[in-house]
């Protein structure tokens, strides 16, 4: 059990220590690296630092804070960390300033694992809520997922420039709902099934209340912030969508645990067309399965929301491509040992799972038969 997990018997409660949202936050860095130390090492890649590294380094420049910019190739690999570790010398009060999509925050956490530093995330698409939590993942050449890791605490600050997200692909928004909305129904799964959060312990009282807060967020504003989503404009809906996505559904999982959906994921990065697919697309379709296997019905809200930004509701629509019976067994199979299946008030067998994904592909396809209906 790594050191960072805690007892079963335990209500344990875990986030970042600051969280700034708005227009232009990015201006606050210079200030965030100063009261937690005295030089920023901003970690990035290329492209992010094409769109945004001259206004970072501009923020930082302008707040008299000295920096280094340590830039990686975009890939995640289990050596990466060590590799950056080599390109700059580490020195008491250096602050990591991960800057970027999931990887290169994920980046940014091996490195502040490895020289114990003090770190602060920059999302710049809302694709997924990895910089508020505490959890990386690494992968191996072949961009297969190999470890998930976690720090001894999270980020110790959170900066969210909604300008910026905005300017961020559709379908990268598209992505953070899908991963997001899942959140509600995997803490409400956990909380049944007396399972554990991402600190080993059992979900405090207020995670379902946080997971909630983030699914009805995204069920009133997901739509609309969808639609201006990539103008670069920010509507109120856009700003409540991106502090659901990043903040709410960060906490809603960390503290209220993972279930079927996200479990599904280490089966679905092993097929072809899955594999490719960010992981909200991943998420999106495991919480259909999920629905299938509680033998509840996905909310019709939810259901509209997910088919208007195109999530994949089936396996079909994930992959691009007519699913085989080998397809279900290897996704079934990698997902049946996943810790986070146990977060389910009934035992889920690779058998069940199986059943599951052939009812929602059968439920959800569009034949001409289903369209008539
Ligand atoms: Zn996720």
């Amino acid at each position: 059990m790594p050191a960072t997990l805690f007892d079963k018997d335990l209500r344990v409660y875990g986030s970042p220590s600051r969280y700034i949202q708005g227009q232009g936050a990015i201006g606050q860095v210079g200030r965030l690296v100063c009261d937690l130390g005295h030089r920023a090492i901003v970690v990035s890649d290329k492209l992010v630092l094409d769109l945004i590294g001259d206004q970072l380094t501009a923020c930082l420049t302008s707040s008299d804070t000295a920096f280094e910019v340590v830039e990686f190739n975009g890939n995640l690999l289990q050596d990466t960390a060590s590799q950056l570790k080599e390109l700059y010398v580490p020195s008491v009060g250096d602050v990591i300033v991960a800057c970027g999509g999931g990887r290169a925050i994920d980046t940014g956490k091996a490195l502040a694992e490895i020289v114990k530093a003090p770190l602060i995330t920059i999302p710049t698409v809302a694709s997924n809520d990895a910089p508020t939590s505490k959890n990386f993942v690494l992968y191996d050449t072949s961009h297969r997922l190999v470890e998930v890791r976690h720090l001894p605490k999270n980020p110790d600050a959170v900066i969210v420039d909604t300008q910026i997200l905005a300017r961020a692909p559709k379908h990268m928004f598209a992505a953070g709902l899908g991963d997001a909305l899942a959140k509600f129904s995997e803490a409400q799964a956990c909380a049944k099934a007396g399972g554990v959060n991402m600190f080993g312990a059992a979900p405090p009282r207020v995670a379902l209340a946080i997971a909630q807060c983030c699914e009805d967020t995204l069920l009133a504003h997901g739509t609309s912030a969808f639609d201006v989503a990539g103008s670069g404009v920010v509507t109120e809906a856009f700003d409540a969508s991106a502090e659901a996505m990043i903040l709410m559904a960060g906490l809603g999982f960390e503290n209220g645990g993972l279930s079927i959906a996200h479990a599904l994921t280490r089966g679905l990065s092993l097929v072809p067309g899955a594999k490719e697919a960010p992981h909200g697309y991943q998420v999106a379709y495991g919480l259909c399965v999920q629905h299938m296997v509680a033998e509840s019905p996905v909310p019709e809200a939810k259901l509209d929301l997910m088919r208007h930004v195109g999530l994949p509701v089936t396996l079909a629509e994930l992959c691009g491509r007519p699913i085989t019976q080998g397809d279900y067994e290897v996704i079934a199979q990698a997902t049946s040992n996943v810790q986070h299946l146990k977060n389910f008030p009934a035992e889920v067998s690779a058998r069940q799972l199986i059943d599951a994904m052939q009812s929602t592909e059968a439920l959800f396809s569009k034949t001409p038969e289903n369209e008539l209906g």
